[in-house]
């Protein structure tokens, strides 16, 4: 056995390389790796996950995707170094990912905090309503709402109503309770509290 190696000869023999994601999360997905297929000489830009493992895919519908769904050839259809090479601009990414989604998750809580009214919940008339951000479907929006840690209450905040109104909670509906409320004569939609309706007139 030669007792040196080249560099190249070195690198011949990893099946693995490490590429940390800068200030990104501790442990779980904070690197990403770039690996060899066992069965090729293909490389790969993982996530190094140990069940369902994704592969990166550039162009324009790129990103991660399971390597079961895309099929090993398409991910590990890099050379070594163009990997590599690819793998660090990855983290650059999932960096600027991370620290996005940071600001979104601490921004909600900022925003209440901000807030100097008590809010108290419209069922058991515990003060000090909780109030946070509830991500909205398919958006980056969030909603205002609140939760009673009291009585486990979670309602909706109206803009148009009075947060600190202790009839409705915020919520614009007495007692926040259903929108629409069942009458002998069909669903009708469930009265406003009062609050609003000031807060209307003050606005006109
Ligand atoms: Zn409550
Ligand atoms: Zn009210």
């Amino acid at each position: 056995m030669s007792s040196t190696l080249t560099v190249e000869q070195q690198l011949q023999l990893a099946v693995e390389f490490r590429v940390p994601i800068p200030q990104g999360p501790v442990g779980g997905y904070g690197e990403v790796v770039v690996r060899r297929d066992e069965t090729g000489t293909g490389w790969a830009v993982t996530d190094g996950a140990l069940v369902g493992l994704r592969a990166w895919i550039e162009g324009e519908d790129g990103g991660w995707r399971p390597v079961w769904d895309i099929g090993r050839a398409a991910a590990y259809q890099h050379t070594r170094e163009y990997a590599l090479a690819l793998a660090h601009q990855v983290a650059e990414i999932e960096a600027a990912n991370y620290q996005a989604l940071l600001a979104v998750v601490a921004d909600p809580l900022a925003h209440a905090r901000a807030r100097r009214y008590t809010i108290t919940c419209p069922r058991c008339h515990t003060p000090g309503a909780e109030e946070y951000g509830e991500p909205a479907r398919d958006s980056d929006d969030f909603a205002d709402c609140a939760r009673c840690h009291s009585c486990g209450l979670e309602w909706a905040l109206d803009p148009g109503a009075d947060a600190s109104c202790t009839t409705c909670g915020g919520s614009g509906i007495p007692g926040a309770g259903p929108i629409g409320r069942r009458t002998p004569g069909g669903w009708e939609p469930a009265p406003t509290c009062g609050c609003r309706e000031q807060h209307e007139e003050a606005g006109h």
